[in-house]
């Protein structure tokens, strides 16, 4: 067990200062907590005091395989090593599939999933890929949802992308109503993710969906809802209508050059136009590769996405546009658990899975990675005094 004292929790919310008890659980957090010899609970603990304590965060978008390939075979990129999530704060995340899903498949993203868990980063996966027909484990999207524990939804179906497979509606909804079918019949979510490109009404066809079919806006989740401002328009208008809407966080110059709305200047646009703050979420779209095509879809340039550029948007929105800390916070720990339906991530809070970061306060820099109740990394200035049972 490990006992942190004095810290300044955010649930994300603020609560003021706690001491937390853990073992791979979060057991007990209460103004103070005590453990006597006479207990019998072998216990380290250490002094959190001028230190803030969040969840860890809930990264809804990596390609954690690896991904890419637009410019040849030597353009894939290299798949994530547990200790770049530590370092980024990131303790829980969702995989997938996105242009390709011929060299790249499902059975090396599960395995990959579960290498991953074994490290100690919670790590689940989607079905599907950009292309239609689906590609999937087990031959259908529901029994994929049904038969594989770490499969969640769907994704990333790609929607105005000249590299999707440019379904209509029907096809969409289809899609959409096997992934809530499998998912209802195993008890998740089945939301489906949506990689959306430079089409100027990307999300015209799920508008469709939507005014055809009984199906409910909650189980679409749209993704690179910066990558222009005509996206950012199309997608606040999805939000306002109670959509959650995700903001990529990795990004190059000549992606900048080419539009895109940054991510923390995203969050801050979104909420000065008056969207509900749980329906805003940042992903990393981490070892993603990031192509930047000129207008004539030539490719011009590409790099590697970095899953640390998650907590990166989180000080720049803090610090740079004045966006809430508490909403900044949510927008990667508990809105994007919720909108997943990953019910033990993203929160501080008793039951919930022990993953749990130390803040510097001022600087906002990441101190320490906890997950599943062993410190997994600290930053070398944090010096956590760790001391035997009292
Ligand atoms: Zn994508």
């Amino acid at each position: 067990m490990l006992l942190i004292k004095n810290a300044d929790v955010y649930t994300p919310e603020s609560i003021g200062r706690r001491d937390v008890l853990l073992d791979s659980t979060l057991l007990a957090l209460s103004d103070s907590i005590h453990l006597t010899p006479e207990s019998g609970l072998a216990t380290d603990w250490f002094d959190a005091e001028g230190l803030m304590l969040i969840p860890g965060l809930v990264d809804a978008l990596v390609h954690y395989t690896g991904g890419g390939g637009e410019a040849g075979f030597a353009s894939r990129t290299p798949p994530l090593k547990a200790e770049q999530a530590w370092q980024a704060g990131v303790t829980s995340m969702v995989g997938c599939l996105g242009t390709d899903a011929i060299t790249r498949s499902h059975v090396d993203l599960l395995a990959t999933a579960r290498g991953l868990s074994e490290q100690g980063v919670n790590a689940w996966c989607l079905t599907g890929s950009y292309a239609v027909p689906t590609p999937t484990l087990t031959g259908s999207v529901e029994r994929d949802l049904v038969l594989i524990p770490e499969i969640i939804g769907v994704g990333e179906l790609a929607l105005g992308d000249h590299r999707g497979s440019q379904p209509g509606w029907q096809e969409v909804a289809t899609i959409a109503a096997a992934s809530r079918r499998g998912a209802m019949l195993a008890g998740k979510l089945g939301t489906l993710l949506l990689h959306l490109g430079d089409a100027d009404q990307p999300l015209a066809i799920v508008e469709q969906v939507l005014a055809n079919t009984e199906l409910p806006r909650s189980l679409f989740y749209p993704t690179h809802c910066n990558r222009t401002q005509d996206t950012f328009d199309a997608c606040l208008k999805f939000a306002l209508a109670g959509g959650a809407i995700d903001f990529t966080t990795s990004t190059t110059p000549a992606l900048i050059e080419a539009g895109e709305v940054p991510a923390a200047r995203a969050l801050a646009l979104a909420l000065d136009a008056n969207v509900d703050p749980s329906k805003l979420t940042m992903s990393s779209d981490g070892q993603a590769s990031l192509p930047c095509f000129n207008v004539a879809q030539e490719l011009v340039d590409t790099q590697v996405a970095c899953i640390s550029s998650l907590w990166q948007s989180v000080q720049v929105a803090v610090m740079e546009h004045s966006v809430p800390f508490e909403h900044a916070l949510a927008s990667v720990t508990a809105n994007p658990a919720r909108v997943m339906g990953l019910n033990k991530s993203g929160r501080i809070q008793p039951g919930a899975s022990a993953d749990l970061l130390l803040l510097d306060p001022e600087s906002l820099t990441l101190m320490a990675t906890i997950s599943g109740g062993v410190i997994r990394w600290q930053n070398k200035e944090a010096q956590l005094r760790h001391r035997e049972a009292a």
